[in-house]
């Protein structure tokens, strides 16, 4: 682990042993140039501690261009708390609180909001020991509530903006559109696409996300072993990160990948494979900024649910529209044009977002 931490070029990582629990906590500090990190908590089990450490710093450095490339001033950073063993309730609220204490301790530094593992209840528990430091609690407790409605959103828009320059004016209608994970995200994404008479293809590996998609919605399973190979018009991944790798990438038979999972290139040069194999591909951390612009409006600029939904759809289209042109002039993938324009915005101290 320590060859993880000398390695990245990131600030700082909190690092911190839970000992009624047994778990491991890491807050990954990349970037605080643009203002206080802010970046989710996620929670689940990891077979091997790095892999935890390795997923906060990306993850951090992930958010660290979120935020820019928004427009917003927050600076990057993530928390992964890995679980040593399945948690009843109560264990789990009084992990979350020594959680909440820990972030209190370094205020300034770090605000938080779900993730993965974690949800808006969490939120609040972890609220109580650090007021004014977390984002996405629930409605009743006064926060922005689940993200993922903005999120999905968002995603709609990046798939609309492709869809766009791919097949022109037709757009999102009657494309076959395969998505990959259909949790929280996955799930209100299927129901924009299929309002907007799009064919929806989806692959999930819980039996009962299946159950429900395929017998109750109607909608066609593929399976997970499947996905790569299946031919679609846009792949959407929205499971997991490390989809896109070199293994991965020669299967795919679609033109386009616009999805919400964060992380989605295994490596930096899978961009490249991507583009040599002329897959358009809508950089994670711009599609799926939806929640993240949503959750910062509501929570602490006073937007309206209906003006925070405005505003993702503007932030993503103006973004990713430009993004795509840069990528075309210049001859560059898309993942290092958005990663530009990102630093660009970090360099000239991000200004805000305002008139978006
Ligand atoms: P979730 O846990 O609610 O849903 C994930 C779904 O993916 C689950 O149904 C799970 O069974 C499924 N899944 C896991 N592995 C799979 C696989 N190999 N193949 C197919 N399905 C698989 O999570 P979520 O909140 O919907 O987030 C999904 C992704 O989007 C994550 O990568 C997350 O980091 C990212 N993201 C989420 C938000 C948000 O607002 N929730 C914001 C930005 C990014």
């Amino acid at each position: 682990m320590d060859e993880l931490i000398k390695a990245w070029d990131g600030e700082c990582v909190i690092v911190s042993h839970d000992r009624p629990s047994g778990a491991w906590i890491f807050i990954a500090i990349h970037s605080t140039k643009l203002g206080p990190a802010i970046g989710g908590t996620r929670m689940k089990h990891y077979s091997e501690l790095k892999d935890a450490l390795e997923d906060a710093q990306r993850l951090a450095a992930g958010m660290t261009y979120k935020w820019a490339a928004a427009g917003l001033r927050g600076g990057g950073g993530k928390a992964v708390i890995a679980l040593d063993h399945p948690l009843d309730q109560q264990e789990r609220a009084s992990l979350l609180r020594r959680y909440g204490t820990l972030v209190r301790k370094h205020r300034g530094l770090f605000l938080t909001g779900p993730d993965l593992g974690t949800s808006s209840e969490d939120m609040d528990i972890i609220a109580q020991e650090a007021p004014s430091l977390v984002f996405g609690r629930t409605l009743e407790a006064g926060g922005g509530g689940n993200p993922a409605p903005f999120t999905a959103r968002g995603i709609f828009t990046a798939l609309e903006t492709t869809a766009q320059r791919l097949f022109g004016k037709g757009g999102l209608s009657g494309k076959k559109i395969l998505v990959q994970g259909a949790g929280s995200v996955g799930r209100e994404l299927i129901h924009l696409l299929q309002g907007c008479g799009c064919e929806v293809l989806f692959s999930d590996i819980e039996e009962e996300t299946v159950r429900l998609h395929r017998n109750e919605k109607g909608l066609s399973f593929v399976p997970p072993e499947a996905v790569y190979e299946t031919a679609c018009d846009i792949f959407a991944p929205c499971a997991v990160g490390g989809v896109l790798n070199e293994e991965s990438i020669p299967r795919l038979r679609c033109r386009a990948v616009v999805g919400g999972a964060n992380n989605q290139l295994a490596a930096p040069e899978d961009a490249r494979r991507l583009q040599d194999r002329g897959v358009l591909y809508a950089p994670d951390f711009v599609a799926n900024s939806g929640g993240a612009i949503a959750l910062i409006g509501i929570e602490t600029r006073g937007w309206s649910r209906e003006e925070a939904m405005r505003r993702v759809v503007k932030a993503v289209r103006d973004n990713l529209e430009a993004i795509y042109r840069t990528a075309d002039h210049e001859g560059i993938s898309t993942d290092e044009a958005a990663r530009r324009l990102a630093q660009r915005r970090i360099d000239e101290g991000a200004p805000e977002n305002e008139d978006s």
